[in-house]
């Protein structure tokens, strides 16, 4: 049996709230918000992504 012990968020664009990244999150190592440094597409530049729900 395979636990599932990630879950899928999305990482939004902070500057303008483009919902840019999915990802998978395991609850097990990361209890923190995740915060990358990612390029938008709507931004035409790298900016800060933030974990959303
Ligand atoms: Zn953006």
């Amino acid at each position: 049996m395979v636990k599932s012990s990630s879950r899928k968020i999305i990482l939004v664009c902070e500057v303008c709230l483009a919902r840019n990244y999915f990802v998978n999150k395991s609850t097990l190592t990361q209890k923190q918000r995740l915060e990358i440094k990612k390029f938008c597409n709507s931004c035409n530049q790298h900016t800060l992504h933030k974990e959303t729900r």
